[in-house]
């Protein structure tokens, strides 16, 4: 680790209304300038204010040439798809879905016991050549996530390579990186990050220092901000003395590919989004349009 990654770019989440009416905190979304490659988006959904009332979902929708990956802290989120999946992703898992060709879905969160639902919906990017691959799921249980603790420093790695550590999410074009992390008060990490890589870090809890250089330098982020960094081989972390700091870190290989990102999909030209909504219309988009009950 010789290269320590500065901070970039500071992004205030802006409030959006997705889905049925579920309000959101948005870090970024797919644009045609592909500023985040891999990763095209990032969004925090948190309801704590039970009289908010009933919750509001993401009914049937379809996905094409992407990986959206669902982790949750409080409540969970209730899922059902066109390959026959059923199932509850609760505090501490993960679902890291391959759409490939195409998958139709349905995610609705639930509140916690306390009346919290807290959690993070990313996207990923496919390369072209594995936008009209088979759809994959990997659902992982909180329990089988490492979670490593050194000094201060706890970390739930949940993707690539921490310690020695491998996440149990594996086998994704983009070589991700995915890990979240907690400072305690005054501690701090290095987290090794491949050179050339996107590097971005959503800080939800607390304020800590980021992108502290070789001369011990970094930049005071108070939660909630989404942070990207220059490259390197690392990114050096210090909670505040009087503060936790906990983060998502996010890391992975760019594919440099021109994408055409239309709704819930992501392709890589018009005429590719103009057949997948030719196929929705003709009702080819998927083989089993069947969603359980
Ligand atoms: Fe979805």
């Amino acid at each position: 680790m010789n290269t320590p990654r500065l901070v970039n770019q500071v992004i205030q989440p802006q409030t959006v209304i997705e889905g049925a009416g579920v309000r959101l905190r948005r870090s970024f979304a797919p644009g045609h300038d592909n500023l985040f490659d891999p990763f095209l988006l990032f969004d925090h959904f948190a309801f704590n204010d039970p009289r908010e009332g009933p919750l509001q979902g993401f009914p049937t929708h379809p996905h094409r040439g992407i990986e959206t990956v669902t982790y949750m802290l409080e409540g969970n989120v209730r899922h059902r798809d066109s390959l026959g999946n059923v199932g509850v992703i609760g505090p501490g898992d993960v679902q890291w879905m391959t759409s490939g060709r195409g998958i139709l879905h349905e995610e609705m969160p639930r509140r916690s016991a306390n009346g919290l639902v807290n959690g993070f919906q990313l996207w990923v990017n496919l390369p072209a050549a594995q936008k009209m691959g088979r759809p994959r799921y990997q659902e992982v249980n909180a329990a089988t996530i490492p979670a490593v603790e050194d000094s201060g420093a706890l970390v739930r790695l949940v993707a690539g390579e921490y310690q020695g550590i491998h996440g149990p999410v594996t086998d994704i074009a983009a070589h991700p990186l995915y890990m979240d992390v907690t400072l305690r008060p005054g501690a701090q990490v290095r987290l090794a990050t491949e050179a050339g890589h996107t590097v971005i870090a959503y800080v939800f809890e607390g304020q800590g220092w980021f992108g502290i250089d070789a001369a011990g330098q970094g930049q005071s982020i108070q939660a909630v901000r989404m942070l990207t960094f220059a490259d390197g081989d690392y990114v050096h972390v210090r909670a505040g003395d009087d503060s936790p700091v906990r983060f998502m870190l996010m890391a992975g290989s760019p594919f440099n590919e021109e994408i055409y990102p239309y709704g819930p999909f992501v392709m890589n030209t018009r005429e590719e989004i103009i057949q997948t909504l030719n196929e929705l219309r003709a009702g080819t988009f998927v083989d089993d349009k069947m969603i359980p009950a």
